[in-house]
């Protein structure tokens, strides 16, 4: 089959993010499928069809691209950050493995991108410099309590913790439960980056305390990364902080 679906990432914001590879795929496609605001920001070329859909209709989007690519296509899905982040490369997956058998022939690639905590920890110093793990908020797919066990889990051992979809109109409670949660675990003064829109023009980089952090920092374009007891902030005159995990652990029963 000649077909070919690439899911490609486009990076945390404008073109300087996108890898050359990315470039490529994105310049080789037929058909674009993705959301809106993400295909706003691929170029216009001629002869080449675009298929915008609503943030919520992943799964949707998937099996659309896939059928188009099985009529022997060469489409791109497109993703922000990277595809295989909380995105598109999994949905597509997913419907692969329940869709047809001829979707299983299909040339599949997954083009990586920089995601939002490589770009939001780049920012502000290293806080990613050593264990860490990354975690959605979003309660859409899976329940709130699996959440809360999750980060508990985390924050005991000793993880920093890189929180994706913090929240969202829809769900505006989350973050601030979230925090909450983690409380139990670290030190009030437990560094808290709240990276928001980076990479774009109204980026904003803010380090507060896990006992200042609020639910008013933050919306659909932020990424959060709360430090781990290890976490260590330089204050620097007439500079931003730099806020960072060393690269050695503290011995075993810290
Ligand atoms: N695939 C994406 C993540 C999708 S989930 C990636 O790899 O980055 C969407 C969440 O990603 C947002 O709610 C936010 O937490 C984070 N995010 C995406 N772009 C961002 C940016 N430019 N700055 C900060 N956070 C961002």
């Amino acid at each position: 089959m000649s077909g070919h679906l690439a899911v490609v990432g486009l990076g945390p914001g404008d073109a300087r993010y996108l890898t050359p590879e990315a470039a490529e795929a994105l310049a080789a496609a037929e058909a674009l499928y993705g959301y809106a605001p993400y295909l706003d920001r691929v170029p216009a070329r001629a002869a080449q069809s675009r298929h915008a859909s609503d943030n919520r209709e992943e799964r949707a989007r998937a099996s659309a691209a896939l059928g188009h690519a099985a009529q022997g296509a060469r489409v791109a899905v497109v993703s922000g950050g990277d595809p295989g982040v909380f995105a598109m490369a999994a949905a597509v997956c997913e419907e692969i493995e329940a869709g047809p058998e001829n979707w299983r022939a299909l040339d599949i690639e997954i083009v990586p991108g920089i995601t939002a905590m490589l770009a939001v920890a780049a920012r502000i110093g290293a806080p990613l410099g050593h264990d860490f793990c990354a975690l959605s908020l979003s309660d859409n797919l899976k329940p709130w309590e699996l959440i809360e066990r999750r980060l508990d889990a985390a924050a005991a051992a000793g993880f920093v913790i890189a929180l994706y979809n913090p929240v969202s109109r829809a769900r505006p409670w989350q973050f601030g439960a979230a925090i909450e949660r983690l409380r139990r675990h670290l030190l009030p003064s437990t560094p808290v980056v709240l990276g928001r829109a980076v990479g774009r023009a109204d980026e904003r980089v803010n380090v507060v305390t896990l006992a200042a952090a609020d639910a008013a920092d933050t919306d659909m374009a932020t990424l959060v990364i709360v430090g781990s007891r290890e976490t260590r902030v330089i204050a620097r005159n007439g500079r931003p902080p730099l806020v960072y995990t060393p690269r050695a652990a503290a011995e075993v029963s810290a």
